[in-house]
């Protein structure tokens, strides 16, 4: 198919003009994007349109018979979306992997809709405890109400998981690493369980993003990511992504076409620019993360400290090996009751307070009194949600000053009288 210079890309070019990439920062910068754009722009045009016309009905038979390849229709796809999609699936599963990606509304649509497309009622999954809260909100009331039951196993431990398969199991669902206590999947391990008894595995490594693990290549067979994260990295945007083997994908494709948590062009435009500077600023995050977390292993007013490049992490074997880096988010726990951790949180000068990571802003917050605030303190506990638990969404700040920050704050006198 020709293309006339000055029109927008269709889906086939964007594949045909992918340079010669390697590196995942040269994947970041260049992949998925056609060399040639619109109106020779450097950057990848917004396509702010809700439908594509056609010349004749000709160019219609023409495109309903495969004869052209283009847009029709905005939930069906947009050109800069596909860009997005494309850049996504290449630093995801490198050159070599045949692979494709769905961008969706967000993280939890793109968690919803491949949960909802892959289950059939009377169909059963087995999903991790240590896991965003939204998630196993949505399996045990919307998939419970559609006759989809489920078994939720502690995270890494595999003969539970083993067991709790069932002739009707069809998905083994797991974060890697979790949140918040950071527990890293052995995914060859998870693998082998999955294929002995013909389960497909679906990981959603938003904590981890394609620079640090990968999971398609120990052979999972669906990776999910909330690209509001690292992946969008500056806390601009809501985005999710499903990655997996290309007829996987165009079917979850066709079931978008007719659900509709599109991800809209202008997130996806914010996406592509955002994923210019992923690899430099992961490499930022792998930085100030392991630099904090060794920093509060070592203070006495900490209790404890998750971050799986700790000796004494759980999963720090597997992680050292199956990981590049471990990332900005650090759990850790103070010597001290509910409120003398909040007032240690509201004398940090550098993180905000609030929800969410992988920005370029650092995050804070009490996950009792912010995901967990409606529960009572014995509900929090039942799944592990401590009082005195912080995690810590490390930026891209000076490593120097978050430390020095985390230092003041932890040694000032009402922290310390109230503790
Ligand atoms: C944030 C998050 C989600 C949900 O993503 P949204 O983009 O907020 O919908 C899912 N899983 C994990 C691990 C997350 O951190």
């Amino acid at each position: 198919m020709s293309r006339q210079p000055g029109q927008p890309q269709s889906p086939a070019a964007a594949e045909q003009a992918q340079p010669a990439v390697a590196g995942i920062s040269t994947t970041a910068v260049h992949a998925g994007e056609d060399r040639r754009r619109a109106h020779d722009s450097i950057t990848t045009p917004i396509i702010q349109a809700s439908t594509y016309t056609f010349a004749n009905t000709a160019e219609l038979i023409d495109y309903h018979e495969g004869r052209i390849e283009r847009e029709e229709y905005g939930r069906y796809g947009n050109p800069t979306v596909r860009a997005a999609e494309a850049k996504l699936a290449l630093l995801e599963a490198g050159p070599d992997m045949p692979a494709a990606a769905l961008l969706c509304a967000s993280g939890m649509n793109a968690i919803t809709s491949t949960l909802l497309a892959m289950l059939p009622t009377g169909s059963h999954l087995i999903l991790t405890d240590d896991c965003y809260r939204r998630t196993r909100q949505f399996i045990q009331t919307f998939l419970v109400r559609l006759g989809v039951q489920h078994t939720v196993v502690p995270a890494c431990d595999y003969a539970a998981i083993e067991a709790a398969i069932r002739p009707e199991t069809r998905l083994i669902l797991s974060e890697s690493p979790t949140n918040p206590y950071l527990r890293v999947l052995d995914l060859p391990r998870l693998v082998a369980i999955a294929r002995q008894h013909r389960v497909k595995t679906i990981i959603d490594a938003t904590f981890a993003t394609p620079y640090n693990l990968r999971p398609l290549h120990q052979g999972i067979d669906i990776v999910i990511h909330s690209a509001t994260k690292y992946l969008g990295g500056h806390n601009d945007l809501l985005a999710g992504v499903i990655i997996g083997r290309p007829g996987i994908i165009s079917a979850l494709r066709e079931s978008q076409g007719i659900t509709g948590g599109i991800c809209d062009p202008h997130s996806a435009y914010l996406l592509l620019r955002g994923l210019k500077t992923f690899a430099l600023r992961m490499e930022r995050h792998n930085r100030n993360g392991l630099a904090v977390a060794h920093f509060l292993h070592n203070h006495p007013r900490i209790a404890r400290v998750h971050y799986p490049a700790l000796p004494d992490h759980p999963d720090h074997l597997i992680a050292m090996e199956q990981m590049r880096g471990w990332g900005g988010v650090v759990a850790f726990e103070l010597d001290a009751d509910m409120s003398a951790t909040s007032r240690f949180i509201d004398r940090l000068r550098l993180p905000y307070i609030g929800p969410s990571l992988g920005g370029v802003e650092s995050l804070v917050e009490q996950p009792s009194l912010m995901s967990f605030y409606e529960l009572t303190t014995e509900e929090r506990l039942a799944i592990g949600i401590r009082d005195n638990l912080v995690r810590l969404a490390c930026g891209i700040e000076d490593t120097e000053d978050l430390i020095a920050d985390l230092s003041q704050a932890l040694d000032d006198k009402d922290v310390i009288r109230l503790a």
